[in-house]
């Protein structure tokens, strides 16, 4: 039985999370769970699942649950993911928020399921750093990351010559570039393939989301960016291709459904039937690629960007991402101004070695610097 920790509950990857668990009532014992600061959410889920361990962010004035015990703040994230009764820590929080508790599972030798990937590209090489230094296991969620990671088994890591992640190219991948300006809140929460969070919505019609999966990657698999490539798949059923210094390419191929990341992720190296659909090419039928357009995706730009800087370069695009899509979400910034106002806090910013000290430090003056320069008001 592994004893799961569930950082990010009330998500989407949370709740699919406790699906998958619920499926597999005998490998899989949910005892904590804890989010930002949706407290009825969560009371709601610790009562149907019997779970006595919660966590909240931000927790409501005077709340207190009878029979609970609850963990307040990020510190209190951290010690919950440190608690001796939990082998696996999800992480599936939004945001950069998630780094601390992320880096005290690692701590305590725990395994980590990764989900959030802004914690590799706030932080990417403080957490590789720690999780060798502790020995503890860390698995992507992401769904690419975990198709890569699969993919990977077919030959040695020093064998692969190069990782393709695929990307759906969102809702707005055949829009006329000059309706761009236009684009509403509504239009960008449409996801043709993916049903997910706002957040990860927006950022994959940006293709915020792929830039920041191409530095996930290039921490967890130990790659040169220049090995790290991206490719249009419309269909989102081949995640990610693996291609070896021989020339053969392995991929991952399965319908978009989240719990089957999870669900490797959570028995990793086993694999059972939880009768989730399964594909059939037939119905399927083309699976096409094509290589992204930068000007209608300056935002992959801008990630290769910040990695090429490395250090809190990535923090910062990052952060100014979070900030920018948040205030989009609020009607307060046109979908075209995202890439922009990224693009103007990465200039100002003078980047720093990538010690954990310094990403806090960025992320934080990051989120301040371009907070100043928004709009207070909808547009
Ligand atoms: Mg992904």
């Amino acid at each position: 039985m592994r004893r799961v920790l569930v950082l990010g509950s009330t998500g989407s990857i949370g709740k699919q999370t406790l699906d998958v668990a619920c499926r597999l009532p005998h490998r899989l014992q949910i005892v904590g769970l804890a989010t930002y600061r949706d407290y009825k959410a969560l009371s709601n889920q610790a009562t149907s699942l019997g779970v006595r361990i919660v966590g909240l962010i931000e927790p409501p004035p005077n709340a207190s649950i009878a029979g609970l015990t609850l963990y307040a703040g990020v510190e209190g994230l951290c010690a919950m993911a440190q608690r001796a009764d939990v082998d696996i820590v999800v992480v599936a929080l939004g945001g950069a928020i998630a780094l601390q508790p992320t880096l005290a599972a690692l701590e305590a030798g725990k395994t980590v399921a990764l989900a959030t990937k802004e914690v590799l590209v706030a932080a990417g090489e403080v957490v590789m750093r720690t999780a060798r230094q502790y020995d503890a296991p860390l698995l992507p969620i992401d769904s690419e990351h975990s198709g890569a990671f699969q993919a990977m088994l077919a030959g040695k890591r020093e064998q692969v010559a190069r990782l393709i992640l695929t990307a759906s190219g969102g809702p707005f991948r055949t829009r006329s570039l000059d309706t761009f300006n236009a684009i509403t809140v509504e239009e960008a929460l449409k996801h043709p393939n993916w049903d997910m969070g706002a957040k990860i919505t927006v950022d994959s019609a940006t293709m915020m989301n792929k830039g920041l999966e191409v530095i996930e990657a290039q921490h967890l698999f130990g790659l040169e960016l220049e090995q790290v490539e991206v490719l249009i798949h419309p269909q989102s059923i081949v995640h990610a291709l693996v291609e070896f210094v021989d020339g053969s390419v392995i991929g991952q191929l399965s319908l978009p459904d989240m719990r089957l990341p999870i669900q490797y992720a959570l028995l990793y190296p086993d694999r059972v039937d939880i009768a989730l659909p399964r594909l059939r090419l037939e119905q399927v039928g083309a699976l096409s690629f094509e290589t992204p357009d930068p000007a209608r995706y300056p935002c992959l730009e801008l990630a290769y960007a910040a990695a090429r800087v490395g250090g809190t370069m990535t923090t910062v695009l990052n952060a100014a991402n979070e900030v920018a899509v948040r205030a989009f979400l609020k009607h307060q910034i046109r979908f075209t101004d995202i890439p922009r106002l990224v693009e103007q806090v990465m200039a100002a910013h003078a980047p720093q070695p990538a010690t954990l000290e310094n990403a806090l430090a960025a992320d934080r003056w990051a989120r301040e610097y371009l907070q100043k320069s928004l709009p207070t008001h909808a547009l």
